[in-house]
């Protein structure tokens, strides 16, 4: 109870304070910051997907520059031989500005990836923009480009349907159960719901060959998803575990030695705060955190 409480009232605790707590979580705000958290975590065996943080820009320049972010990322990739990725926000790159300055923007970062030999995650942000990633991430793949994949929400009623549309070009899906607060006539909100839900679509995923990349730190789901990977006896190539930096490490670790390629989304940037808040209030012990950041215990 004290923990919900404290994650609802997260919006009114002093910035500095959630920016202590929420370091976990956050590689630092340089793209050096980035390259070091992925050489760490390919020490230990798992890959990464590079986030520049930022979302819902408001002008063209600043969604360029957005970009120009991800493609210098790009380059510390190529550069440092990373096993990485990138993940990108399209509100990021202008979809709430003109949708044809989104489309070019995230084309020259897709195309840049493309002569790397990188793959670009399109993450899926809240349901206004739902259909609108879709339609960009197959315009995407009707021009050639196979190196980017989307992201589908378990708790989105919609998602089966979309899984219907994607399978046809197999296309490369995230499966996470959505962060964004949704309507319920649009969304399911109950935990046992989603996680039901998120196993139909897992199993019609594997069903369409899709290649699935299964974004959860949730042991009913982790053990589903094992269950089922044995049982279809998929290969290491089909699927990929995800997780978020800084969440459940000895799960990831855990995961690793049992042999499956584990993905860490590794975000960093300036504008950490909106990112910091939504995991905050999906950590458990959130309130403990607060409360020590507070009083400066165990600094
Ligand atoms: C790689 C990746 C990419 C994602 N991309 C998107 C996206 O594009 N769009 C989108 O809407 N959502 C995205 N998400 C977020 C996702 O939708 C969920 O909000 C998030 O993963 C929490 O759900 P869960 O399945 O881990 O289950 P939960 O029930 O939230 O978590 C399971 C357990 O994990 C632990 N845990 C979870 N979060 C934390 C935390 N912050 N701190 C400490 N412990 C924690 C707790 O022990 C908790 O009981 C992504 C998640 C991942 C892992």
């Amino acid at each position: 109870m004290f923990n919900q409480l404290i994650a609802r009232t997260l919006p009114i605790v002093p910035k500095p304070i959630v920016r202590r707590v929420s370091q976990r979580y956050i590689a630092g705000e340089t793209i050096n910051d980035a390259v070091q958290a992925v050489q760490r975590l390919q020490q230990r065996g798992a890959v990464a997907t590079i986030d520049v943080l930022g979302e819902f820009v408001r002008s063209r320049e600043q969604a360029q520059q957005e970009a120009g972010m991800s493609l210098h990322v790009l380059d510390a990739i190529h550069q440092h031989d990373l096993r990485s990725g990138v993940s990108v926000k399209l509100t990021s790159l202008g979809l709430d500005i003109d949708d044809a300055l989104c489309y070019t923007n995230v084309r020259n970062i897709v195309a840049r990836a493309a002569e790397i030999g990188r793959f670009v995650r399109l993450d899926m942000e809240n349901s206004p923009y739902t259909t609108k990633t879709l339609d960009i991430y197959r315009r995407l793949r009707s021009e050639g480009f196979a190196n980017t994949g989307v992201v589908i929400q378990a708790y989105m009623r919609r998602s089966e349907d979309d899984i219907r549309l994607l399978a046809s070009d197999r296309a490369s899906v995230r499966l996470c159960k959505g962060i964004y607060i949704e309507p319920e006539e649009i969304a399911f909100r109950k935990r046992e719901e989603i996680q039901e839900h998120y196993k139909r679509l897992l199993c019609m995923l594997f069903d369409n060959g899709m290649y699935v990349a299964i974004a959860t730190h949730d042991d009913v789901l982790l053990d589903f998803a094992q269950e089922e990977i044995i049982r279809r006896g998929l290969r290491r190539e089909q699927y990929e575990f995800q997780m978020l930096l800084g969440v459940r490490e000895h799960k990831r670790d855990e995961l690793i030695r049992a042999g499956h390629k584990v993905r860490i989304y590794v975000p960093f940037g300036h504008d950490w705060y909106g990112y910091s808040i939504r995991r905050l209030q999906e950590n458990p012990e959130v309130a403990g955190h607060i409360v020590k950041a507070m009083f400066g215990i165990g600094r």
